[in-house]
Protein backbone atom coordinates (compact mmCIF):
# COMPACT_ATOMS: atom_id res chain seq x y z
CA UNK A 1 0.00 0.00 0.00
CA UNK A 2 1.64 3.72 -0.95
CA UNK A 3 1.99 5.24 2.00
CA UNK A 4 1.96 9.85 2.13
CA UNK A 5 4.98 11.25 3.31
CA UNK A 6 2.58 12.76 5.59
CA UNK A 7 1.91 9.48 6.94
CA UNK A 8 5.72 7.95 7.15
CA UNK A 9 6.25 11.04 9.07
CA UNK A 10 3.54 10.60 11.66
CA UNK A 11 4.51 7.30 11.80
CA UNK A 12 8.26 7.83 12.30
CA UNK A 13 7.51 10.00 15.10
CA UNK A 14 5.50 7.83 17.00
CA UNK A 15 8.64 5.42 16.70
CA UNK A 16 10.61 7.65 18.31
CA UNK A 17 8.71 7.29 21.59
CA UNK A 18 8.62 3.00 21.35
CA UNK A 19 5.85 1.26 23.23
CA UNK A 20 4.30 4.57 24.52
CA UNK A 21 0.53 4.80 26.07
CA UNK A 22 -1.17 3.30 28.55
CA UNK A 23 -4.73 3.49 27.24
CA UNK A 24 -4.99 -0.15 26.60
CA UNK A 25 -7.03 -1.74 28.83
CA UNK A 26 -5.27 -4.86 29.49
CA UNK A 27 -6.81 -8.31 30.18
CA UNK A 28 -4.55 -9.28 32.61
CA UNK A 29 -4.94 -9.92 36.65
CA UNK A 30 -4.48 -7.12 38.86
CA UNK A 31 -1.30 -5.31 40.31
CA UNK A 32 1.74 -7.43 42.71
CA UNK A 33 3.66 -4.20 43.45
CA UNK A 34 5.91 -6.75 45.43
CA UNK A 35 6.92 -7.86 42.24
CA UNK A 36 8.58 -4.76 41.39
CA UNK A 37 10.39 -4.40 44.77
CA UNK A 38 13.36 -5.80 43.86
CA UNK A 39 16.27 -7.60 41.74
CA UNK A 40 16.67 -11.05 41.48
CA UNK A 41 20.44 -12.73 42.04
CA UNK A 42 20.10 -15.94 40.62
CA UNK A 43 22.89 -19.06 40.00
CA UNK A 44 20.36 -21.59 39.26
CA UNK A 45 16.97 -22.98 38.66
CA UNK A 46 14.83 -23.02 35.41
CA UNK A 47 12.78 -20.22 34.15
CA UNK A 48 9.08 -21.01 32.93
CA UNK A 49 6.66 -18.06 31.20
CA UNK A 50 4.76 -17.92 34.09
CA UNK A 51 7.82 -17.08 36.82
CA UNK A 52 10.88 -16.96 36.97
CA UNK A 53 12.29 -18.91 40.07
CA UNK A 54 14.21 -17.53 42.48
CA UNK A 55 16.72 -19.57 44.49
CA UNK A 56 16.02 -19.72 48.04
CA UNK A 57 19.72 -20.54 49.29
CA UNK A 58 22.91 -19.93 47.35
CA UNK A 59 24.32 -23.42 45.81
CA UNK A 60 27.82 -23.91 45.66
CA UNK A 61 29.09 -24.09 41.64
CA UNK A 62 29.91 -27.67 40.60
CA UNK A 63 32.91 -28.38 38.68
CA UNK A 64 30.93 -28.91 35.69
CA UNK A 65 29.94 -25.40 36.18
CA UNK A 66 32.61 -23.89 36.18
CA UNK A 67 33.27 -25.53 32.56
CA UNK A 68 30.18 -23.43 31.63
CA UNK A 69 30.89 -21.15 28.90
CA UNK A 70 29.23 -17.96 31.16
CA UNK A 71 30.85 -19.41 34.68
CA UNK A 72 31.58 -16.47 36.32
CA UNK A 73 29.99 -14.44 34.48
CA UNK A 74 26.93 -11.58 35.59
CA UNK A 75 24.12 -10.97 33.34
CA UNK A 76 21.13 -8.41 33.25
CA UNK A 77 18.10 -8.70 31.81
CA UNK A 78 15.05 -5.79 31.66
CA UNK A 79 11.46 -7.28 30.49
CA UNK A 80 10.57 -3.64 29.22
CA UNK A 81 7.09 -2.89 30.85
CA UNK A 82 5.06 -4.91 33.34
CA UNK A 83 1.75 -6.72 33.13
CA UNK A 84 0.28 -4.28 35.56
CA UNK A 85 1.04 -1.38 35.24
CA UNK A 86 -2.12 -0.33 33.67
CA UNK A 87 -3.87 -0.22 37.49
CA UNK A 88 -1.55 2.07 38.89
CA UNK A 89 -1.50 5.06 36.44
CA UNK A 90 -0.13 7.44 39.53
CA UNK A 91 2.75 5.31 39.62
CA UNK A 92 3.44 5.04 36.19
CA UNK A 93 2.73 8.52 34.82
CA UNK A 94 5.58 9.92 37.72
CA UNK A 95 8.64 11.96 36.34
CA UNK A 96 12.33 10.42 36.99
CA UNK A 97 15.68 11.86 35.85
CA UNK A 98 16.99 9.61 33.11
CA UNK A 99 20.47 11.58 33.05
CA UNK A 100 19.32 13.94 30.62
CA UNK A 101 15.94 15.01 31.32
CA UNK A 102 13.13 13.96 33.19
CA UNK A 103 10.58 11.13 31.37
CA UNK A 104 7.75 9.05 33.02
CA UNK A 105 8.16 6.13 35.08
CA UNK A 106 7.58 3.48 32.74
CA UNK A 107 4.62 3.00 30.08
CA UNK A 108 2.13 -0.09 29.69
CA UNK A 109 4.13 -1.22 26.62
CA UNK A 110 2.32 -1.16 23.10
CA UNK A 111 0.23 -4.75 21.52
CA UNK A 112 -0.43 -6.65 18.80
CA UNK A 113 -3.92 -5.57 16.67
CA UNK A 114 -5.76 -9.11 18.76
CA UNK A 115 -4.16 -7.58 22.32
CA UNK A 116 -0.82 -9.26 22.90
CA UNK A 117 0.49 -7.37 24.97
CA UNK A 118 4.67 -6.11 24.77
CA UNK A 119 4.92 -6.87 28.35
CA UNK A 120 4.28 -10.11 28.11
CA UNK A 121 6.45 -10.87 25.48
CA UNK A 122 9.14 -9.17 26.79
CA UNK A 123 8.68 -11.22 30.50
CA UNK A 124 8.58 -14.81 27.82
CA UNK A 125 11.53 -13.68 26.19
CA UNK A 126 13.57 -12.86 29.09
CA UNK A 127 12.09 -16.27 31.00
CA UNK A 128 13.64 -18.06 27.75
CA UNK A 129 16.74 -15.96 28.00
CA UNK A 130 16.73 -16.59 32.12
CA UNK A 131 16.87 -20.72 31.35
CA UNK A 132 19.05 -20.45 28.67
CA UNK A 133 21.71 -17.81 30.55
CA UNK A 134 21.82 -20.38 33.38
CA UNK A 135 22.18 -23.69 31.78
CA UNK A 136 25.56 -21.22 30.17
CA UNK A 137 26.50 -20.91 33.86
CA UNK A 138 25.80 -17.46 34.09
CA UNK A 139 24.52 -15.35 37.36
CA UNK A 140 21.76 -13.65 35.74
CA UNK A 141 19.66 -10.38 37.74
CA UNK A 142 16.46 -9.45 36.57
CA UNK A 143 14.52 -6.28 36.88
CA UNK A 144 11.03 -7.60 37.43
CA UNK A 145 10.17 -11.86 38.25
CA UNK A 146 6.64 -11.55 37.62
CA UNK A 147 4.39 -10.35 34.72
CA UNK A 148 0.96 -9.58 36.98
CA UNK A 149 3.40 -6.46 38.82
CA UNK A 150 3.95 -2.40 38.55
CA UNK A 151 7.11 -1.40 37.63
CA UNK A 152 10.22 -0.74 38.99
CA UNK A 153 10.60 2.65 36.87
CA UNK A 154 13.33 2.47 34.03
CA UNK A 155 15.67 4.65 36.20
CA UNK A 156 15.42 1.99 39.68
CA UNK A 157 15.58 -0.89 36.64
CA UNK A 158 19.21 0.33 35.38
CA UNK A 159 20.48 0.93 39.35
CA UNK A 160 19.11 -2.61 39.57
CA UNK A 161 21.35 -4.16 36.86
CA UNK A 162 23.99 -1.29 37.72
CA UNK A 163 24.66 -2.23 41.58
CA UNK A 164 24.72 -5.42 39.98
CA UNK A 165 28.11 -5.30 38.40
CA UNK A 166 26.37 -7.16 35.70
CA UNK A 167 29.24 -7.75 32.81
CA UNK A 168 26.22 -6.98 30.06
CA UNK A 169 22.91 -6.42 30.22
CA UNK A 170 19.92 -6.40 27.91
CA UNK A 171 16.66 -4.59 27.63
CA UNK A 172 13.66 -6.46 25.91
CA UNK A 173 10.92 -4.76 23.66
CA UNK A 174 8.67 -4.84 20.96
CA UNK A 175 8.23 -1.72 19.28
CA UNK A 176 4.29 0.25 18.56
CA UNK A 177 5.66 1.56 14.84
CA UNK A 178 3.45 1.90 11.74
CA UNK A 179 2.02 -0.63 11.02
CA UNK A 180 3.54 -0.63 7.54
CA UNK A 181 6.89 -0.94 9.31
CA UNK A 182 8.70 -4.49 9.89
CA UNK A 183 11.78 -5.67 12.28
CA UNK A 184 14.01 -5.25 14.79
CA UNK A 185 15.77 -2.50 15.82
CA UNK A 186 18.80 -2.20 18.33
CA UNK A 187 18.97 0.95 20.54
CA UNK A 188 22.69 1.92 22.05
CA UNK A 189 23.28 4.81 24.34
CA UNK A 190 25.26 8.22 23.63
CA UNK A 191 27.79 9.54 26.42
CA UNK A 192 25.93 11.45 28.69
CA UNK A 193 28.25 11.18 31.71
CA UNK A 194 27.28 8.02 33.80
CA UNK A 195 27.55 5.86 30.98
CA UNK A 196 30.61 6.64 29.16
CA UNK A 197 32.82 3.88 30.00
CA UNK A 198 30.51 1.68 28.16
CA UNK A 199 29.68 3.38 25.36
CA UNK A 200 31.98 1.61 22.98
CA UNK A 201 31.55 -2.20 24.65
CA UNK A 202 27.92 -1.32 24.19
CA UNK A 203 28.32 -0.37 20.48
CA UNK A 204 30.27 -3.80 19.87
CA UNK A 205 27.88 -5.70 21.82
CA UNK A 206 24.97 -3.80 19.66
CA UNK A 207 26.72 -5.53 16.81
CA UNK A 208 27.01 -8.82 18.24
CA UNK A 209 23.52 -9.09 19.62
CA UNK A 210 22.61 -7.71 15.75
CA UNK A 211 24.76 -10.35 13.85
CA UNK A 212 22.87 -13.31 16.25
CA UNK A 213 19.49 -11.96 15.57
CA UNK A 214 19.91 -12.15 11.83
CA UNK A 215 21.63 -15.45 12.02
CA UNK A 216 19.09 -17.51 14.46
CA UNK A 217 15.72 -15.94 13.52
CA UNK A 218 13.48 -14.78 11.01
CA UNK A 219 13.02 -11.28 11.87
CA UNK A 220 14.59 -8.87 9.80
CA UNK A 221 16.19 -5.93 10.25
CA UNK A 222 13.80 -2.70 10.95
CA UNK A 223 12.34 -0.96 7.60
CA UNK A 224 11.15 2.05 9.24
CA UNK A 225 13.52 2.58 12.28
CA UNK A 226 17.30 3.98 12.54
CA UNK A 227 19.82 2.13 9.88
CA UNK A 228 20.49 -1.38 9.49
CA UNK A 229 18.83 -2.20 12.57
CA UNK A 230 20.45 -0.29 14.62
CA UNK A 231 19.82 3.81 16.14
CA UNK A 232 21.23 5.64 19.01
CA UNK A 233 19.08 6.95 21.61
CA UNK A 234 20.10 9.69 24.36
CA UNK A 235 16.13 9.58 25.79
CA UNK A 236 15.95 6.45 27.75
CA UNK A 237 17.21 6.06 31.43
CA UNK A 238 18.43 2.23 30.58
CA UNK A 239 20.77 3.50 27.91
CA UNK A 240 21.66 6.93 29.47
CA UNK A 241 22.04 5.54 33.06
CA UNK A 242 23.72 2.68 32.65
CA UNK A 243 27.56 1.71 33.85
CA UNK A 244 27.36 -2.19 32.60
CA UNK A 245 27.35 -2.75 28.75
CA UNK A 246 23.88 -2.39 27.33
CA UNK A 247 21.19 -2.21 24.43
CA UNK A 248 18.05 -2.00 23.91
CA UNK A 249 16.43 -3.95 21.74
CA UNK A 250 13.24 -3.52 19.85
CA UNK A 251 12.57 -7.59 18.46
CA UNK A 252 9.76 -6.37 16.11
CA UNK A 253 6.98 -4.47 15.01
CA UNK A 254 3.82 -5.23 17.61
CA UNK A 255 1.22 -3.53 14.90
CA UNK A 256 2.47 -5.05 11.58
CA UNK A 257 0.84 -8.55 11.22
CA UNK A 258 3.79 -10.09 10.24
CA UNK A 259 5.66 -9.45 12.81
CA UNK A 260 3.29 -9.98 15.27
CA UNK A 261 2.44 -13.51 13.75
CA UNK A 262 6.01 -14.25 14.71
CA UNK A 263 6.45 -12.17 17.89
CA UNK A 264 3.27 -14.48 19.66
CA UNK A 265 4.94 -17.22 18.67
CA UNK A 266 6.87 -19.59 21.58
CA UNK A 267 9.11 -21.21 18.95
CA UNK A 268 10.28 -17.73 17.54
CA UNK A 269 10.36 -16.16 21.28
CA UNK A 270 13.18 -19.02 22.17
CA UNK A 271 14.57 -18.19 18.97
CA UNK A 272 15.27 -14.27 20.37
CA UNK A 273 16.59 -15.78 23.46
CA UNK A 274 18.74 -18.50 21.97
CA UNK A 275 20.11 -15.16 19.70
CA UNK A 276 20.51 -13.24 22.61
CA UNK A 277 22.60 -16.09 24.44
CA UNK A 278 24.76 -16.58 21.91
CA UNK A 279 25.29 -12.88 21.40
CA UNK A 280 26.20 -12.61 25.40
CA UNK A 281 28.37 -15.27 25.14
CA UNK A 282 30.51 -14.47 22.27
CA UNK A 283 30.60 -11.00 23.56
CA UNK A 284 32.12 -11.97 26.81
CA UNK A 285 34.00 -14.27 25.22
CA UNK A 286 35.61 -11.14 23.12
CA UNK A 287 36.18 -8.73 26.14
ZN1 LIG B 1 8.62 -1.25 25.31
Amino acid sequence: MEVTRRQAATALALAVLPCAGCGVVSKLGGANPADSADATASGHAAASPSAIAVPSESVPASPAAAALPLAGAIVGIDPGHNGGNFTDPGFINQLIWNGREQETCDTCGTETATGYTEAQFNFNVASYLHADLISRGATVVVTRRSNDGVGPCVNRRAQIINHAHADVAIDIHADGGPTWGRGFTVLEPVADGPNNSVITSSVQFGATVRAALLEHTAMPESDYYGHDGVIFRNDLAGLNLTTVPKVLIECGNMPNVTDATLLVTPSFQRDLARAFAEAITKFLASA
